[in-house]
């Protein structure tokens, strides 16, 4: 029997916004299973299903609008007794926690007025931007420095890029003794690499400045804070290098009908620790400072996220010994053991001491080096001494630098902004976006939350609805992961069944001398699609992203396991992991029959 499943009493709402639909044809739902989310002005609900069976049609796409009774799919139903009476859909507030302060009242004039300004030209900054302006807005970027880019581009993302790769060569070369080809030791012209670093840089952030140009999107440079609902204030700045700015004096007010708050985050610095030369931030770690000529010989990385890892990794290949220090009982948290367990073993030759579940309590700069005192599981007893101490212990949002709260805008104690859906803070016309509404801080994530907020100022509905955020640290080997995670599982209860390629088994890798990793599929026990994954290896950065794109479009192992993949790549061990799931993999022995 064909049923209508429709939308119960929604309070009175009419002509609500569908946000996003969970069902498609085919699917079989049962009771009370989500079929699609509402958004009205003060809340999202879900709307369950009324009867079970599988989808024949569904009626209704996001961005559509919908009232009570509005039909949302077509179910062929199960039978008479999987039906419910209609429920009303309870809804979810959106989360607000910080108390709202009372915008300032702006009466000065403005020297200039956009549909949108941006504040902040990261990556979340300048694609919104551009974003706007594509829509035919008249849009602005404020930004306190000459580039743009943000973190990502100038001190982030692309510069640890650009000295990893060296390092990566350096390392790579070093692999193919095993093979008969041997190389001398290299020689390394640190002010040559550094100038190559910089040349990428420039490369990109130019590019990022004529794109600017060619979109008619003005660059303010200053140091933007809103003085009002509706107004900046620029106070002028003169910039050469990246985080180095001073003020001219001059100042400007621009006028906007939207903003969208994209200041980002910046560094955590202890406050135990001394200013020194060789007790460096990740930007100073990207400088290359050398003490009497010469590199460091030995560094400590005070935190083992993925930032301090990257950085590592540079200065151990240039030549330094490393120690690295741990609050928490592993490194690179976030991503399945089983993955860094890996990157570790490959590693170790890297590391004199990993100081996990262990804290840094003190550092003292002498004349002969910097010397640290720990506490916890793997302290020594004794401080030590060190060339080079990077700091890399996470980064704090800047939401509480911007007056934010002058416009009306709520800024946690943290120094976060909350956003619903569509990336509005709590006053409608004003967006935030990037490291500044939360973790991952990452730029991709920013990017994508960009692209809503722009949409939005132009009148679309548009929505941050991806499922995954995926993470990869540029080690060597690469580890990446995304969706839900073994530890996330085991964490939340979710019956998951996994499934692993080892590289052993790739040709390619084997080929590449580099057959240490593994590919791994997670799938959701119940309707067998991907939910998560995680890869270790080579270029695992590169092939994370077919796996996200299969969470995203809900595939099974089936899918996977059938598209054909070139032979012979790394990327083929995804769908010779979904292979495994299948247990038709033929690279790998017979696997026993369930
Ligand atoms: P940001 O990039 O922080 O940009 C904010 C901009 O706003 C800045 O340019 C700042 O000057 C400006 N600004 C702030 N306040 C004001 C104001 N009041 N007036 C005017 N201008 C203002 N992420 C990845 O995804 N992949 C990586 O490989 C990666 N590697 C990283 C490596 C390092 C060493 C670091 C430090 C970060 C790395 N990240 C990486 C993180 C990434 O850089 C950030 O997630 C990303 O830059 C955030 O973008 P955003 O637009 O939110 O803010």
């Amino acid at each position: 029997m064909t049923i209508e499943l429709k939308v119960p009493d929604i309070g009175g709402h009419e002509n609500v916004d569908i946000i996003a639909v969970e069902i498609k044809v085919g699917d079989t739902v049962e009771l009370e299973q989500t079929l699609i989310t509402l958004e009205t002005d003060k809340a999202t609900m879900d709307v369950p299903a009324t009867h079970a069976g599988v989808i024949k049609e569904v009626k209704v796409k996001v961005g559509d609008k919908i009232s009570e009774g509005g039909v949302i799919a077509l179910v062929e139903a199960a039978g008479a007794s999987e039906t419910k009476q209609p429920e009303s859909p309870k809804p979810v507030e959106i989360k607000q926690e910080t108390p709202a302060p009372q915008a300032a009242s702006f009466s000065g004039s403005a020297d200039a007025e956009y549909d949108v300004v941006v504040l902040g030209g990261g990556p979340g900054g300048y694609s919104a931007a551009f974003a706007a302006a594509d829509e035919g807005l008249k849009v602005a970027i404020v930004e306190q420095y000459s580039t743009l880019g943000g973190v990502c581009l100038n001190v982030g993302c692309i510069p640890s890029k650009a000295l990893l790769h060296n390092a990566a060569v350096i390392d790579e070369v070093k692999h193919l003794a095993a093979n008969g080809i041997k190389y001398p030791e290299p020689e390394i012209d640190i002010d040559q690499l550094r100038g190559y670093k910089e040349k990428v840089i420039g490369k990109l952030t130019g590019g990022l400045a004529g794109m600017a140009k060619a979109r008619k999107v003005d660059l303010i440079q200053g140091f933007g804070k809103f003085v009002g609902a509706n107004h900046i204030e620029v106070a002028l700045t003169e910039s050469t290098q990246y985080e180095h700015a001073s003020e001219t004096g001059a100042k400007k007010t621009v006028q906007f009908k939207n903003a969208i708050i994209a200041v980002g985050s910046r560094v955590v610095n202890l406050p135990f620790i001394p200013k020194d030369p060789r007790i460096v931030d990740s930007t100073g770690a990207l400088e290359l400072r050398t003490q009497n000529g010469k590199l460091p010989e030995k560094m400590l990385v005070i935190g083992g996220g993925i930032i301090g890892l990257e950085m590592g990794t540079v200065y151990s290949t240039l030549g330094a010994r490393l120690d690295v220090v741990e609050m928490m009982d592993g490194l690179m948290q976030g991503a399945d053991r089983d993955l860094v367990k890996v990157w570790e073993k490959m590693n170790a030759h890297r590391f004199d001491n990993i100081m996990t579940n262990t804290k840094t309590v003190a550092v003292e700069a002498k004349e002969d080096g910097i010397y640290v005192t720990f506490e916890g599981e793997k302290a020594p007893k004794e401080p030590q001494k060190y060339d080079l101490v990077l700091v890399a212990a996470g980064r704090a949002p800047n939401g509480k630098l911007c007056g934010a709260e002058n416009a009306g805008v709520a800024v946690t104690e943290r120094g976060f902004i909350e956003v619903d859906k569509q990336q509005r803070t709590n006053v409608p016309h004003i967006y935030a976006i990037g490291d500044v509404v939360g973790q991952p801080m990452l730029a991709h994530k920013a990017v994508h939350e960009g692209h809503v907020a722009a949409e939005n100022c132009a009148g679309h509905k548009a929505y941050f609805d991806a499922r995954v955020i995926p993470g990869v640290a540029y080690t060597d080997p690469e580890v990446a992961w995304v969706g839900v995670t073994e530890e996330i599982a085991k964490r939340d209860g979710i019956k998951i069944t996994k499934s692993v390629f080892p590289w052993a088994a790739s040709g390619r890798a084997i080929a590449n001398g580099r057959d240490e990793g593994f590919t791994k599929l997670i799938f959701d026990a119940e309707t067998g699609r991907i939910i998560g994954g995680g890869i270790v290896g080579t270029h695992a950065g590169d092939m994370i992203g077919e796996i996200c794109l299969a969470i995203e479009m809900g595939c099974d192992a089936e899918d996977i396991g059938k598209t054909i993949h070139p032979h012979p790549t790394l990327g083929e061990s995804i769908g010779m992991a979904a292979e495994v799931a299948l247990g038709v993999c033929t690279d790998l022995p017979p696997q026993r029959k369930k």
